[in-house]
């Protein structure tokens, strides 16, 4: 009766990831990477629907939601073997879930989109998760021309979808330099040092110093040239609740220039 009254038990609430997605490869690769992306969902009840906030999918000046039945699979990268091109996502997708999105974003107006699909900062993270394909994915786009904090805020208006079933993730990288990338080699001490702020920012359950990013100066610019692929972050991070602990995992630099970080929130 007590459960009742009060709603759902926080038991049912969906935990929400950040994933670092980092090179396209790890999609049909086993690596610490992969096996990392694949614990973080282990034991977890079968969400109804996932939502993917990627850095692949930036609309400047609006905020979009894939609105159809079957997304395509999208090879938006170059220079990859034929079998990252030859592979598919080809998870359903949800119609249902994207109108109670739309419905459930007031800071923004956000529009269905029927033309994306699931870029590779959605489906190179699923596939070594969600192998079978079976779970309904949506997108949610990236008002690139917004700043941070609209961002943070929009995204605090998805905080139901925890309870209505949805898996949300953010999919970047928390620090992504790729003219300074490197095949060999340790990690730039400004890479090391940027994922370990971030690092401390997140286990603290403070968001200001994510949210703030820019004000880090130099070290910030070198971590991300753009800010495509750090402000996925700040979707999940909206998504917590108060005093809600962050499990990190996938701690460490790939390529010299591009952190893994990922966490979990509940
Ligand atoms: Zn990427």
């Amino acid at each position: 009766m007590e459960e009742l009254l009060s709603g759902k038990p926080q038991s049912d609430r969906m935990p929400v990831l950040f994933v670092g997605h980092g090179n396209p490869m790890n999609a049909i690769e086993t690596n610490d990477w992969t096996r990392g992306w694949q614990d973080a969902v282990r034991g977890i009840e079968t969400p109804k629907a996932i939502l993917v906030i990627s850095a692949h999918w930036l609309t400047p000046g609006k905020t979009q939601v894939t609105a159809m039945d079957a997304p395509r699979t999208i090879h938006d990268f170059g220079g990859f073997p034929d079998e990252l091109f030859a592979q598919q996502y080809p998870a359903p997708g949800s119609p249902e879930m994207a109108e109670a999105t739309i419905e459930l974003v007031r800071k923004a107006h956000v529009e269905p989109d029927l033309e994306w699909g699931l870029d590779h900062g959605a489906w190179s993270v699923l596939l070594p998760m969600f192998p079978d394909a079976d779970i309904p994915v949506y997108q949610l786009s990236i008002d690139y021309a917004a700043s941070p904090e609209t961002l943070f805020e929009l995204a605090k208006d998805l905080r139901p979808l925890r309870d209505r079933g949805v898996l949300v993730i953010g999919s970047g990288n928390l620090v992504h330099n790729l003219r300074q990338m490197r095949m060999s080699g340790a990690p730039y001490d400004w890479a090391v040092e940027f994922e370990t702020k971030m690092a401390e920012a997140i286990e603290s359950g403070d968001p200001k110093p994510l949210v703030e990013v820019q004000k880090l100066g130099r070290i910030a610019q070198l971590a991300h040239p753009t800010y495509d692929h750090f402000l996925p972050v700040l979707y999940s991070l909206a998504l917590r609740d108060p005093g809600e602990e962050a499990t990190l995992f996938n701690r460490g630099i790939d390529l010299a220039s591009v952190s893994m970080l990922s966490f979990r929130l509940g």
